[in-house]
């Protein structure tokens, strides 16, 4: 029987008892968003006593699945104002599932910082007091020393303790290194609720037991094979996410120079294949590395210096594309260890790479500056007047610094996609639920479905509601990103997938299964959005989308209102 521990801190209590009826048979970013939505009031100060934070293993975590270990972290966002669900690779969620605990539920807040250790016997609180401004990379070297090295970390570094909107939780891979849970602020969250790092040790944990073996065993090797056979696989496990930086600028949607430019000049030398000749060409640089057990496609990458030390892990396309071409910087060194800076203060690179662009078009810094673009990052750790300004993201410092383009939805910078010609994700942007995400719907031209344009002005609403649903279903599976996209082109690999599924919960699913689960979790999340002040005037991109045409393709995001307004009807 699967588990919620809830964790009163102000009274450094816990409670650890069977999910509640109505919480059953959810996971990931269901379950979180169906905990906020059922006890966090809408109204509420996100960074008051009255906001939960949620920690949710997917309803997959702790099986054989492939890629099935990411965590989904939720509350209501400090960044956005709406709920949030923010996911992350890393060993905590399989560790959660390992010790038969759904959801992990942070209530109120600590008198003083905690450090909390959840294991098999429970629940112990120590004082969190010495590691106070600790980066997260101390923070998991401090983990290891005391924890041994097969527990996992959740952390937050000085910007979530210094309630920093654009804060990021941090999350242990299994060679604790940290993967990030980038979005919405939810570090700020854990650092009001004063806690610096949760430590999960799953020793004497048990596998999760599965009543319809044979059913499970078929259709998970069939699944794993299709992976595997899917020529994204392929590509990943060479280039990694960055592999996408070429494709993207050869269409013209790499943004550039804070979303004025759809092309970036330095775009060979920050490119997926760049990278890669730089990591083979270094001491112990890897390639197709992974940031979870169990995962067949390995996106990931780890950079070093030319010693052999580690820079970062790993670097990925939306850091590329966000803290290099926007800011337009094209040496990878520095944006490695910008993005490694970033992942050790806990921001998130996204947000951070629009709010730097932005300080760069008011004129603080020269465009293309590297070492300047350092300095500021690290300006956000040593919480210096400019370094809190840029930590709390892309709008805030927009604001302060006057800038009145400002990429943004819902207080969130958009990602890696200009929506001028990649309209779908345009729409998935505007209409999200959680302020502008890709991962909540990219539509990207594929070779399985030729006759799709993401450059057309119509036909966007459909293909963004239904991306939203597959992908809060997705994300409810605990499943990788990476691992979802083979399925939406095989038909009979979705099918294995539900398949899965349906063992784990021992109960028939038919193929509409994730649909409509999205479909309910995107209503509940609407709902509560609703109560928080958000209604249909906000799923809107910002103006200078639809007034600046494109360069070079001369186009703006021309989709129209109504298209917007059917996505969650
Ligand atoms: S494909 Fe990449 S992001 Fe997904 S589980 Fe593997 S390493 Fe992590």
């Amino acid at each position: 029987m699967k588990k919620i521990l809830r964790i009163n801190l102000a009274k450094k209590e816990f409670s650890l008892s069977a999910l509640p009826e109505l919480y059953v048979n959810l996971g990931g970013r269901g379950l979180t968003s169906r905990i906020v939505a059922e006890e966090v009031p809408p109204g509420c100060d996100a960074l008051g006593d009255d906001n939960k934070l949620v920690f949710a293993a997917g309803i997959l975590a702790g099986t054989a699945v492939p890629n099935s270990g990411r965590l989904s972290i939720g509350a209501k966002s400090p960044l956005t104002g709406t709920i949030k669900e923010s996911n992350a690779g890393g060993s905590a969620a399989q560790k959660m599932a390992r010790l038969g605990i759904q959801a992990i539920v942070l209530e109120g807040r600590a008198e003083a910082p905690l450090v909390i250790k959840i294991d098999k016997e429970g629940v112990t609180f120590s004082s969190a007091a010495d590691l106070t401004l600790l980066g997260n990379m101390a923070c998991l070297a401090h983990c290891r020393q005391n924890y041994g090295d097969t527990v996992a970390v959740i952390s937050i570094g000085p910007a979530g303790e210094m309630l920093l909107k654009a804060s990021a939780i941090s999350v242990s891979s299994p060679d604790f290194l940290p993967r990030m849970a980038g979005r919405g602020g939810l570090a700020a969250v854990m650092g009001a609720k004063k806690v610096k790092m949760l430590v999960i040790d799953d020793s004497e944990g048990a596998p999760i037991a599965i009543k319809e073996q044979a059913l499970f065993k078929a259709s998970l090797k069939s699944f794993t094979e299709g992976l595997l056979a899917h020529p994204l696989t392929g590509g990943l496990k060479l280039f990694g996410t960055p592999i996408l930086v070429g494709m993207i600028n050869e269409m013209g949607a790499l943004p550039t120079k804070n979303f004025s430019q759809g092309q970036f000049a330095g775009a060979e030398k920050i490119s997926g294949e760049s990278l890669a000749e730089m990591v083979k060409s270094r001491p112990n640089g890897e390639t197709a590395h992974r940031c979870m057990h169990g995962c067949v496609i390995s996106c990931s990458n780890v950079v070093t210096d030319s010693q052999g030390n580690t820079v970062v892990s790993g670097l990925e396309y939306e850091t590329l594309a966000l803290i290099g071409a926007n800011c337009m910087i094209d040496d990878l060194d520095v944006i490695a260890r910008m993005n490694a800076a970033c992942n050790d203060i806990g921001v998130d690179t996204m947000d951070i790479g629009g709010a730097i662009a932005v300080a760069m078009e008011a004129g603080l810094i020269p465009w293309g500056d590297g070492a300047q673009a350092f300095a500021l990052v690290e300006a956000i750790g040593k919480g210096t007047e400019n370094g809190k300004i840029l930590g709390h993201g892309c709008q805030y410092a927009a604001e302060k610094f006057g800038v009145k383009r400002v990429p943004t939805v819902k207080g969130q910078c958009l990602s890696g996609y200009d929506p001028r010609v990649l309209k779908g994700t345009g729409v998935t942007y505007a209409t999200s639920t959680m302020g502008a995400d890709h991962t909540c719907g990219n539509a990207l031209p594929s070779p399985a479905n030729p006759s799709y344009n993401p450059s057309a002005a119509t036909g966007q609403g459909p293909v963004s509601q239904f991306l939203q649903r597959y992908f809060a279903a997705i994300d409810s599976l605990g499943l990788c990103l990476f691992a979802a996209l083979p399925p939406l082109d095989m038909p009979d690999l979705q099918k294995h997938l539900i398949e899965c599924v349906s063992a784990v919960l021992d109960e028939t699913l038919d193929d509409q299964y994730l649909l409509r689960l999205g479909a309910m979790i995107l209503e509940e999340e609407r709902k509560f959005n609703a109560l928080s002040g958000f209604g249909p005037e906000h799923d809107r991109l910002p103006e200078f989308f639809s007034k600046e045409a494109l360069s070079p393709g001369g186009t703006t995001f021309d989709v129209p209102g109504e298209e917007l307004d059917m996505v969650h009807r």
